[in-house]
């Protein structure tokens, strides 16, 4: 990794302001890229809202808030990332959209930089197959929301270096997150173990076993979870969560990975959950 304090983050979705959060936290100066200035315009206000509710719980003072805020400039433009020390990328969960993006980014940032990915499924070995110097590709799997959960997924490409791991470790520890080492195959271990059980509650649904509300309410009473599954479904994102259980199907040749057809509906529907303003429930109020 280079000395560079600047800390790039492509995508500026759901957890890619939360990333640009935490990093402006932790001191970094961040760039946050997207293609979209409607995208950058959220991401700020979300910001800013969660570092309000951080300073309303005596979290963090008001100059702390404001310095954070001020530490994150955004941008359309990819090459406002060539000076970035670590960059991770949070787009869509799309490969073909991840490699253009990985492909950029070895040609824009300095040979030195980390090129990290927060993919939630695909391999990190042939992501980092696209760019020229694989050893300095490594996944990154932030857990949403990206503030207040403690978990960082790190994952070595058939290629990464051991430099690059640490430093990545070093990094994380810096933006006061745990991170856990695990193997890169489909899906990793949290969404190799996460989607099934996602998906299984939407078959519930879908064939009239139980309502949204029960089947939430089983899961939260009866096995302790702090939410329900459709509720966590519409937290991530349904579109994220069918492009997940995708790449499982595809990397494993499993059916037992194939998407309910009611998660395929709800997404050809633009019911995307929280972020579309209906999911499983509605949030439009
Ligand atoms: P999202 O749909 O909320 O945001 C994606 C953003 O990427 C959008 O703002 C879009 O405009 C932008 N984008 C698309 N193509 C781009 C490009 N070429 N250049 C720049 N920006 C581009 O998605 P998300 O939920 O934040 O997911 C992002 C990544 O994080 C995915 O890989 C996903 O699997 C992973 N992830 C998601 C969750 C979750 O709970 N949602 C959790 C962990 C990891």
């Amino acid at each position: 990794m280079t000395d560079s304090k600047i800390f790039g983050v492509v995508g500026a979705g759901t957890m890619g302001h939360g990333i640009a959060q935490v990093a402006a936290q932790a001191g970094f100066d961040v760039v946050l890229v997207d293609l979209s200035a409607k995208a950058l315009d959220k991401a700020r206000a979300g910001v800013a809202k969660s570092l309000s509710r951080l300073v309303a719980k005596e979290r963090l003072t008001e100059a702390e808030s404001d310095a954070a805020l001020a530490r994150i400039k955004t941008s359309q433009k990819i090459e406002d990332l060539s000076d970035a020390g670590l960059v991770v990328e949070a787009v869509v969960e799309r490969e073909d959209v991840k490699t253009k993006v990985l492909s950029d980014l070895d040609r824009v940032c300095s040979p030195d930089a980390i090129l990290a990915t927060n993919t939630s499924s695909i391999s990190i070995t042939r992501l980092a197959a696209v760019t020229s110097s694989p050893e300095r590709v490594i996944g990154m799997h932030f857990m949403n929301p990206v503030p207040v959960m403690q978990l960082v997924e790190i994952i070595r490409g058939l290629v990464t270096s051991q430099a690059t791991y640490d430093a990545v470790e070093q990094a994380t520890r810096r933006l006061g997150k745990i991170p856990v080492e695990v193997h890169d195959a489909p899906g990793f271990v949290s969404n190799r173990v996460l989607m099934p059980m996602i998906n299984e509650a939407i078959f519930c649904l879908y064939e009239g076993v139980g309502e949204p509300e029960a089947i939430d309410s089983v899961m939260k009473l009866g096995m302790n979870h702090p939410m329900g599954p459709l509720a966590l479904a519409d937290l991530i994102g349904l579109d994220v969560c069918l492009d997940i259980l995708r790449v499982l199907q595809g990397g494993f040749g499993d059916p037992k990975y194939r998407p309910c057809p009611l998660l395929v509906k709800k997404v050809d529907a633009g019911h995307l959950g929280r972020k579309s303003g209906r999911g499983f429930y509605d949030y439009s109020s």
